[in-house]
């Protein structure tokens, strides 16, 4: 068997049973027993390109035969330029500006920063506070996880997050007001102008969100005129939106950017994930003119990190963002992903455990109950959404796993394939899922559950 050793030297929560990767190309990933997989969530919701893509390969080549690496304040390079002028020109107006970044995380840590510098820059030395919303992912470290809220990643270093205001996220099938869409007249996004003024508008700095909820919630999709409410309040009282578009960029959701579906004009976007799609990491934060010129005229924009930048990286990212564009990856996966919700609303009719099927493009998700009629979710310990992940994988078919957050959030899987991912291979995948629910159906039936016996999958912590 090719499993990771006992003694394993890695520390992630992997177990035994975990497979050694041997090979990976298109949708698919083999391991070194020669089992094929369907990568069904590209890796972390990363690969949107898809494994092996030859025109990434020769650009990595490519560049490897100039520069690997130079660092940012000692040489400008090339494919850095060039990448920064193609995100420009293919995004809103008003996001004129690029600061490159290595990964989620850090875009979110550098949309915060940046922010702050913005406001210290105009004099508005008060305004610190970012609002963020409940349930959220925004990044673990410190001051990307205090803006998340998912206690299951939060609690022990609680102590150590500054404290930062929450309103509920867009939550529809279990919302915190307990109303309903549209006689709501939207209380969740009208939260956020009761936030500001608990808090003073004098101390706030901006609101952050992602656009389509991604691993807390399950591709949460807002209703239609939510950004438009929330876009108001932040003009009204002068603070900055900043979108997270870590998950939802590079043609995930069906567009380029999320923000796309609502003519959405942010000041901040956070991008990592898809824009290299696991073929090196990398990230960005975009600005405009007159943010990014208030910063550099202020005092400048004291931050970084050593790999910013590098030519490697951005030739990479370059040829990437060429492929999504040249090959209209965005308009396969919008188009792939109405087969797939289509399939997936199949599959809800035939087994009552699943909830709400939601998500918008290639960014989809089950959540799970154990009672459809009252919403409730599984309780904690039968661990579904281990389970469900578990046997799909056993059906060579990876999911990604989130396990509920005590009422806020059902169990969920989201199913987020590469966006190369055509009509055929949509319905092998919906065939693999189908088998999967049917075996979780009669194991939960027969209570052969055993919370223990995770063999494979625990919850992700991205
Ligand atoms: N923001 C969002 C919306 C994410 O989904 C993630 C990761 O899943 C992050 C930030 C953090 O990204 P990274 O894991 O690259 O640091």
């Amino acid at each position: 068997m090719n499993r990771i050793a006992a003694a394993n030297p890695l520390f992630y929560q992997t177990s035994a049973e975990t497979p050694m990767v041997a090979k990976a190309e298109g949708i698919y990933i083999w391991d070194e027993d020669g089992r094929k997989y369907i990568d069904g969530c590209s890796g972390a919701i990363i690969c949107n390109i898809g494994h092996g893509d030859p025109g990434v390969l020769a650009a990595i080549n490519e560049q490897a035969k100039s520069a690997f690496f130079t660092y940012r304040t000692q040489f400008e390079n090339r494919p850095a330029v060039k990448l920064a002028q193609k995100l420009v020109d293919l995004s809103t107006p008003g996001l004129d500006r690029v600061f490159y970044v290595s990964g989620g995380s850090e875009a979110v840590e550098s949309a915060i920063k940046l922010c702050r510098s913005y406001f210290c820059s105009k004099g508005e030395h008060g305004r610190h506070l970012i609002i963020s919303r409940t349930p959220s992912y925004h990044g673990s470290t410190l001051g990307a996880l205090a803006l998340t809220a998912y206690a299951p990643l939060e609690i022990p270093y609680r102590p150590m997050l500054k404290a930062s205001p929450k309103i509920p996220a867009p939550y529809c099938y279990r919302c915190h007001y307990q109303l309903t869409y549209p006689q709501c007249n939207l209380a969740c996004a009208k939260a956020l102008e009761t936030a500001i003024n608990e808090q003073g508008p004098e101390n706030v700095a901006a609101f952050i969100a992602e656009p389509i909820g991604g691993a807390s919630t399950g591709a949460l999709v807002p209703p239609e005129d939510y950004f438009a409410v929330i876009r108001d309040i932040c003009n009204r009282y002068g603070i900055l939106l900043i979108l997270d578009e870590v998950m939802t960029g590079f043609g995930r959701t069906g567009r380029l950017f999320a923000y796309e579906h609502w003519n959405l004009r942010p000041d901040i976007i956070a991008l990592s994930k898809g824009m290299a799609s696991g073929y090196y990491p990398l990230g960005a934060v975009m600005a405009g003119n007159e943010l990014v010129e208030s910063v550099l005229a202020g005092g400048g924009f004291p931050h970084g990190h050593t790999y910013a930048g590098n030519p490697m990286a951005c030739a990479v990212g370059l040829a990437v963002l060429n492929r999504i564009v040249d090959d209209q990856l965005a308009e396969n996966a919008a188009e792939t992903g109405r087969q797939l919700l289509s399939g997936l609303r199949q599959l809800a009719g035939h087994y009552p455990i699943i909830g709400e099927v939601r998500g918008r493009g290639l960014l989809t998700a089950l959540e799970f109950v154990a009672d459809r009629e009252s919403r409730a979710p599984f309780a904690n310990s039968d661990q579904i959404f281990n389970l469900v992940t578990r046997e799909a994988f056993s059906r060579g078919l990876i999911i990604y796993p989130r396990k509920s957050i005590n009422g806020l959030a059902g169990d969920h899987v989201l199913i987020a394939p590469p966006l190369i991912i055509s009509a055929a291979q949509v319905d092998e995948m919906l065939e693999r899922l189908n088998e999967t629910l049917a075996a979780v159906t009669r194991l939960l039936a027969d209570k052969t559950i055993h919370p223990g016996n995770q063999h494979h999958r625990t919850d992700q912590s991205t």
